[in-house]
């Protein structure tokens, strides 16, 4: 039997648990990966750039956000895109979000403090609404709650979508 390093492992179980189907249509949206689970966050490189995490809600998660209506996300999978541009870079963006133990301080933290399996795609140099224009062109990618992590983004509906193939 081969044993993995924990990380491999992370990625791994997240990769496994994720449906083929979501995996396909990340691979349609040229995001194929490589994405990286918890634990692997010492992989990321620490330039400036945009990211997207996909992350599993294992049950329904009523949002304390009174300004979106105190919102409820239905049990599922999501994809998050952020980007990070200050001191450490992607690296240590993508560690706060792998972080369960955190102040909440993003409308996302309200997501990754509860997530059960998630993983992270670094882009170095890329723009988070360019991933969030490609994943929304294709069908299987939902605007769950519009405004979510976007309040300061005058493009897109949202920066958070919802895996929910037709
Ligand atoms: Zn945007």
């Amino acid at each position: 039997m081969v044993s993995l390093p924990p990380h491999k492992l992370a990625t791994c179980q997240w990769a496994a648990k994720a449906p083929e189907s979501l995996h396909r249509a990340l691979a349609e949206c040229g995001l194929a990966g490589p994405w990286i689970g918890r634990g692997a966050a010492a992989e990321i490189l620490s330039s400036g750039g945009a990211y997207a995490l996909c992350l599993e809600l294992g049950e329904a998660l009523r949002l304390d956000l009174p300004r979106l209506g105190d919102p409820v996300l239905d049990a599922g999978w999501y994809i998050y895109a952020g980007s990070a541009r200050g001191p450490g870079g992607l690296a240590a963006r993508i560690g706060r979000h792998f972080r369960r133990d955190k102040p909440v301080h993003w409308h996302v933290d309200r997501l990754t403090t509860v997530a059960g399996y998630i993983a992270a795609l670094a882009v170095p140099d890329g723009r988070e609404c360019a991933l969030i224009a490609r994943l929304a062109a294709s069908s299987g990618f939902a605007v769950p709650l519009p405004g979510f992590g976007s309040s300061d983004c005058r493009r897109c509906a949202s920066h958070l979508l919802a895996w929910a193939p037709v």
